[in-house]
């Protein structure tokens, strides 16, 4: 099979995945609960046309095809944000209208995908591309849990699907609602006045927070065709501080192996110091150092591994390097790195 035809499986997956995720865990109206109907139907018929594909049809179907499945991919992130908002009554309305707008933009998507669809290659990490929403600001009270930019089980055979599931649908979704919370909360608090519950509500922010950002590196800082070493800049920063990718490497798994209990492994640029540095964080928020950009962040809580590897942390540290996507990495350094503080 065709690598494009494989990212399309994948693909088609992840969509149904996510269908599945929403429907126990979020309440949807019947307009929103039509639209998650076709989009299953989208996905499955991809997936079918996906197995049906060998090398000889690809040639010819793949080009056009595959403007046609970036439309999907992007309708299917406005409708997750639609399906976000929708449990809030206060959005009901402006929900209503995007999703009319969403429609119309995309006329029956069941029927169209009658041509068979085949996934670009970009599917295989579109987390790297931020979504439409980034260019808006998250107001108080609505950030919503990214999507996975792979299917739960393509990190496998260094990550186990039962465990992506676990991290991402269950625990990262219960880091994004407590923030909201936190956040409505102080919300609230600043309306009122009554800032009893201050030294609460700001804790939740940090832990909730610092747990809905790293997390939200994280998912697209992995790929299932990742592993290798940088390139670039990225490369050439990590040489010269670190002496070479090797010793870089060593440091890295050593942090991440030594932290004392839950927490993480990050990659930083110092916008203050003008190099790359590597920091761990006990939890998500304690000795963190903030004045600083995460570029690659490494899960060693258990949940994280514990499925697969049980107490074995430094074999997932290990391992996890065969999927490190350098190329998101590399992304993030090229901006981060423009920002740069007066030197002290
Ligand atoms: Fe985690």
């Amino acid at each position: 099979m065709v690598e494009e035809a494989k990212n399309l499986l994948d693909w088609s997956q992840w969509g149904r995945q996510w269908i599945e995720h929403l429907r126990r865990h979020k309440t949807l109206n019947r307009e929103l609960e039509r639209h998650l109907h076709k989009f299953e139907e989208t996905f499955t018929l991809i997936g079918r046309q996906a197995s049906k594909l060998d090398s000889t049809q690809a040639g010819d179907e793949l080009p056009t095809l595959i403007t046609r499945a970036e439309q999907v991919q992007e309708q299917f992130h406005h409708f997750l944000r639609l399906a976000q908002l929708s449990e809030d009554e206060h959005m009901e309305q402006e929900m209503r209208e995007s999703a009319q707008e969403s429609i119309n933009v995309q006329p029956a998507v069941a029927e169209e995908v009658q041509v068979p669809v085949v996934v670009p290659a970009p599917i295989s990490y579109p987390g790297a591309r931020e979504p439409v929403r980034a260019a808006r600001p998250v107001p108080a009270g609505r950030h919503t849990l990214p999507p996975l930019p792979y299917a739960y089980n393509a990190l496998e055979p260094y990550i186990d699907e039962a465990t992506m599931q676990i991290h991402h649908n269950k625990l990262h979704q219960k880091y994004v609602d407590d923030l909201n919370t936190a956040e409505r909360k102080l919300a609230e608090a600043r309306e009122s006045g009554n800032f009893e519950l201050i030294r609460h509500w700001e804790r939740e922010l940090a832990f909730n927070g610092a747990g809905h950002y790293l997390h939200t590196i994280f998912w697209p800082a992995m790929s299932p065709n990742g592993g290798g070493t940088p390139s670039g800049d990225l490369a050439a920063a990590i040489n010269r501080y670190f002496g070479s990718y090797n010793a870089f490497r060593r440091q890295f798994s050593q942090a991440a192996e030594k932290v004392e209990g839950p927490g993480w492994a990050i990659l930083v640029w110092s916008p203050r110091a003008h190099h790359l540095e590597i920091l761990t964080a006990e939890k998500h928020q304690n000795l963190s150092q903030w004045d600083v950009i995460p570029l690659l962040a490494l899960d060693v809580w258990e949940h994280a591994y514990f499925l697969g590897y049980q107490t074995q942390r430094d074999k997932y540290v290990e391992n996890w390097w065969n999927i490190v996507n350098w190329p998101y990495v590399e992304e993030r350094y090229e901006k981060a790195r423009k920002l740069r503080w007066e030197p002290y």
